[in-house]
């Protein structure tokens, strides 16, 4: 079984930021470079009385309407982008879901945004949709593990406020390495802030504090690139050090049986670090996926444990 990786050429926006615009550069690399066990898959566009669930309705016309939301520069080019990513980021979860397994999409989780307004180059939060939607198709129980570089206020905000709602069941653990968007924890929602020699320690106890692993339904990785020391993050966060992460989630994952769907997050480029390099880190999340899921289908249960 293929992990399937949701793409559409509808999610980038040419000439714009890296949030709209390295979806492409993975893409290219993806179908140049091919991973075995990785395929990619078109998504539709989300549908909108699921974003009605997690987003306020005038909102969200006034972003189908070009009015408001990140990118409007871009017109109706932006529109179709952040329906087609948010659309990807659900397809990712209902592969998950139906297969148990890995699934990816090039969308950004967009952790920032918030109920009735964006921020900080995110206009619908992808990861709470997606969180949604699974519970739709019957969990009980979805972590959000987001190790972007910068916190993800927006996720923690819309869960409290379904939470306020009766709608439980999404609990949140999070890495940063910058105290943007930050907020205080509570019970299954959690942000610690580190520094970059201190971040696979804190990956590890990140993983570890999630209670009763085994009963989670689902995770929806927020795997943001700006952690690393070359694409706005710490000093310390090299390129092995994000590959040991991806593959310590990932494993974390198989050896208590959950379901990811994971997606890009933060990852920027620079006179410095060219867009590519942003791409070949991204990449890292889909090659670790990957070589987790083999890992898992060669190796004897018992030698597992
Ligand atoms: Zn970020």
């Amino acid at each position: 079984m293929k992990i399937p990786v949701y793409f559409s050429v509808a999610y980038s926006v040419e000439g714009g930021f890296d949030t709209v615009r390295k979806a492409s550069e993975v893409a290219r690399s993806l179908v140049e470079d091919p991973i075995a066990g990785v395929q990619l898959v078109e998504p539709r566009p989300v549908d909108l009385e699921l974003l009605r669930l997690v987003h306020d309705s005038s909102y969200i016309d006034q972003v189908l309407a070009g009015e408001r939301g990140q990118f409007t520069e871009h017109g109706s080019g932006f529109v179709e982008s952040v329906l087609a990513s948010t659309g990807g980021v659900v397809a990712a979860v209902e592969a998950a879901w139906a297969e148990g397994g890995f699934a990816g999409s090039l969308s950004s989780g967009l952790h920032h945004a918030r109920y009735d307004h964006d921020s900080g180059y995110c206009t619908f939060n992808g990861l709470v949709v997606g969180a949604v939607r699974a519970l739709q198709l019957g969990a009980s129980r979805v972590v959000i593990v987001d190790f972007d570089a910068h916190c993800g206020g927006g996720t923690a905000s819309l869960i409290e406020r379904l939470s306020d709602q009766g709608i439980m069941g999404i609990e949140q653990v999070d890495v940063s390495v910058s105290s943007f968007d930050n907020y205080p924890s509570r019970p299954g929602v959690t942000c610690r802030v580190v520094g970059g020699a201190n971040y696979l320690v804190a990956i590890d106890e990140a993983l570890t504090s999630v209670i009763d692993p085994e009963s989670v339904d689902l995770v929806i990785y927020n795997a943001g690139m700006d952690a690393h020391e070359s694409a706005g993050g710490a000093a310390g966060v090299t390129t092995a050090v994000i590959r040991e992460r991806e593959s310590r989630v990932f494993e974390w994952a198989t050896h208590h049986g959950c379901p990811v769907a994971w997606v890009l997050a933060g990852g920027y480029s620079s006179s410095r670090f060219p867009i590519d390099e942003v791409a070949r880190l991204h990449r890292i999340t889909a090659e670790e996926a990957a070589r987790a899921q083999e890992k898992s289908t060669t190796t004897p249960a018992s030698a597992t444990d």
